[in-house]
């Protein structure tokens, strides 16, 4: 029996579970609202910034405004779907799970560390210090340029 998800299968996850969420608090359930959510859930896990989140909206939706999108972002993040975290003076979005995510310095780049020790980690800093961790973040120079001692002509 096959067990490989479809995909977009998650995506539809969350959005099943967002539309519940949202009716059980008494927000409106609009079609704009969804079709946002769904772009973001497609592309959070490239930690995108807010312009880009804005970029990837316009691509369907080119007359919607940013506030329009900054606000639904807001409602996701207080509904715990996503949350959003500084790196370099920037807003990045991401997957409401903790997990450990590795900056790249040099190029803004950010990707998830999926590791079982990772997870571990997490879980017991959770248990030891009695908190609940939002999110892990480790900042790496990852140019090779920025190593010292390059020799060679340029
Ligand atoms: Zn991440």
């Amino acid at each position: 029996m096959q067990r490989m998800k479809e995909p977009g299968a998650d995506v539809d996850e969350k959005l099943a579970r967002l539309v519940a969420e949202l009716r059980r608090r008494g927000y409106r359930v609009t079609a704009q609202r969804l079709a946002i959510a769904r772009i973001v859930f497609q592309t959070i896990k490239q930690h995108p910034s807010f312009m880009q989140i804005v970029e990837a909206v316009r691509k369907s939706m080119p007359s919607i405004s940013p506030s329009t999108i900054y606000n639904n972002l807001q409602l996701l993040e207080q509904l715990g779907f996503i949350k959003s975290f500084d790196v370099a003076g920037e807003t990045r979005y991401d997957e409401a799970k903790p997990h450990v995510n590795i900056v790249c310095i040099d190029r803004g780049e950010i990707v998830d560390l999926e590791d079982e020790q990772a997870t571990r980690f997490i879980e017991e800093i959770a248990k030891k210090y009695g908190m609940k961790v939002r999110e892990v973040v480790v900042e790496a120079f990852c140019s090779e340029d920025s190593s010292e001692g390059a020799s060679g002509p340029g």
